[in-house]
This record gives structure tokens, sequence and C-alpha cells, in this order.
């Protein structure tokens, strides 16, 4: 099967190879993927700016149907609609993140697509604890989207709760901008985006997924708009997406007093953060990477509301051999989100 890998360390040295279909063990399942996104940290992979152990195949927000059943494995069937949370590929299981569930800071947790293969190709193998079932009303590329979204659930649902009659910012329109957007306008929330002046088809993507306003911070003061919105209220929430310094102090300057404010973007390098604003205004800030297992059973409840459909988010369906075309479209921030497909 023809796979893109990451061949060596160093910048670069992707390549897609044949490599043979893996083996399904005893207590795996053999999935034949349908889609997998290509995700920001793919490219910080081939970057080498992401811990990668090479050769590994690259991708780790997967959807496909289920090929082979390992024979210890009974709660699975052949052809189930499934999406894989990848990060748990490897865990200690003992340190007190394992036990108490926030795997993601395991010491010696490798995920899919940098530490175990991936799902840029045509089968991958995943424990079945890894596997959600998707519900009917979702497709296959959506559900591709589900790494990503869990992300989101985690940072909008769990840590940052958000009421109907509450005013949200969202800076930086990319995928999980705009995916936030998607959770936060199913939920009856008021919600402001704020993009830059390269963001046009981003902002007018948000506002057809139901934003109440967009915003170019090149030509309008986020926080100013803001006040005109809220009759001078502020915003009682603010999702940092971007991951830029302007977009940070646009999120706390557009908070009201008592406001929240969560990082849920890589900014990548040191900023300037006017931590006084944090003070003044008695702002709670906090972060949120990533998601526990129990994020993703929410995010299947979510799915199965109905409410909600992420196949607008999908900008781009390309090849696995198309891969440069297609993370070069996620570096120029010319798509929407984009997703990939084997080929034979
Ligand atoms: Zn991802
Ligand atoms: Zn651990």
């Amino acid at each position: 099967m023809k796979a893109l890998v990451k061949t060596a360390p160093g910048n670069g040295n992707l390549e897609i190879l044949d490599v043979p279909v893996p083996e399904c063990g005893p207590d795996q399942v053999l999935v034949e993927v349908a889609y997998c996104g290509v995700c920001g940290t793919d490219i910080h992979v081939m970057h080498d700016t992401f811990r990668n152990y090479p050769p590994v195949i690259l991708g780790h927000e997967i959807s496909g149907k289920i090929a082979e059943i390992g024979r210890n494995v009974e709660e699975f069937r052949r052809d189930e609609v499934v999406t894989i949370l990848g990060a748990t590929a490897v865990t200690c299981g003992k340190c007190e993140y394992c036990r108490s569930g926030y795997f993601i800071f395991c010491k010696n947790r490798r995920g899919m697509g940098h530490g175990v293969n991936g799902g840029f190709t045509k089968f991958v193998v995943a424990r079945p604890d890894q596997l959600y079932r998707v519900p009917e009303q979702f497709s296959l590329a959506e559900a591709a989207l589900s790494e990503p979204f869990a992300a989101i659930v985690q940072a909008i649902s769990e840590l940052t709760p958000v009421q109907m009659g509450d005013v949200a910012v969202v800076s930086g329109p990319g995928p999980m901008g705009l995916l936030a957007v998607k959770l936060l306008v199913a939920q009856g929330i008021k919600t402001i985006v704020a993009g830059a002046p390269g963001d046009t088809q981003r902002l007018a993507a948000a506002k057809r997924f139901g934003a109440d306003a967009v915003v170019n911070v090149g030509e309008q003061n986020l926080a100013e708009v803001v006040r005109d919105l809220t009759k001078g209220r502020g915003a009682d929430v603010a999702f940092e997406c971007a991951g830029h310094h302007s977009s940070v102090r646009g999120c706390l300057d557009a908070l009201r007093p008592m406001g929240r404010y969560t990082q849920i973007a890589i900014c990548g390098c040191e900023i300037h953060y006017p931590i006084d604003t944090t003070f003044y205004k008695q702002l709670r800030t906090q972060g949120s990477i990533t998601y526990t297992a129990a994020t993703w059973d929410r995010m299947m409840r979510i799915y199965e509301t109905g409410k909600l459909s992420l196949e607008d988010v999908i900008s781009h369906k390309l090849p696995i051999t198309e891969w440069e075309q297609a993370f070069n479209l996620c570096m120029d921030k010319k798509a929407l989100k984009v997703v990939m497909h084997p080929v034979d």
C-alpha cells in the first residue's frame, strides 16, 4: 500500500513509499482509512519542529471502516464506521496523568502519525479502545475532523462552559477557529469572529456557519466592534485560535471584566502578554490542549444530537499522492480544512 512516510530525522524527508499492510494482532482492529485530515502537527513533523520517530507514516485525524478484527476483540464488527483516537497509541498507563485520564501529559506517550504509523495510507491498526463508532448522520469525511473537533469540545464544553446569553469571541478563523464557531453556534451562542486581512475567505465561511459578526482586524479594532455589538459590555469568553500576539491582545481587550480567556492555538514564540489587563479585569485565563477519552465520548453524543454538520468545513479532498499541494494549501492559509484519502 502507498503511504506518506517521514523517512529520516531533519527538515523534509517526506516520501510516498510502498509499505506492507500492517498485520492485525489478536487484540487489535485493522481499519481501512477513508479520510485523514491534514493538521498543523503534520507540517511540524515535516519541518521536524514536532517530536517524531522516523520512519513513520504521518496523519492522525483518521476515519474509516473496520476491515479485520483480532480474535480477542468482541466489541466491533466488520464494516463499522469509526474514527480513531490516535493520541493514545502508546502511553505508560501508570503515571498520575494516565491514571486520571489526562494521558496527553504522559512522558512516554507516542501518538499515531508521529510516534507510531498514522493514517496517510490505506490501512492502520489500533486497539479497540481507540475506536469510536460514528453516528449514521455523519459522513466519513466529516468523521475525519473528530480529532481537531475533540480539542474544541474540551476547550468550549469542558473547560470554558458557555451559556445562551454569553457573547463569544473566536480570534483566528483557521480550521480550529471554524470548528469552534460550529460548536458555539450550535449552542446558540452569539459569536464574533476575528481574522487578519488574508483571512477574507475564512471569515466569509465563519459568517456562513452562523457567526453573528466577523471582524477584519486590518480594518477594524476588535475590542471596539465587540463593545458596539454588546452595548459596551464586552465579550464573556474569548478563544484564541490564531497563535499571534495581536490576536492575544485583541481577545484580552475585547473581554468584559471577569471574562474568560482560553488559549487554543500555539504561538510558537514568546509573546508580549499584557498581564495587567488580566489583573485589572480579573480575567480567568487558561490553556486547553487536546482532550481526554471522556471528551471523545461527549463528542459522539454531540454528533448524535444531529444539530451539527461539519461537512462544509472541508474545502479540499485530495489523494495522498498530492500531499505537497495539500500541505501548501494549509501553510498558505488558502483552505478551510484539507483531508486526504488513500490511493491504490
Ligand atoms: Zn490534529
Ligand atoms: Zn503515563
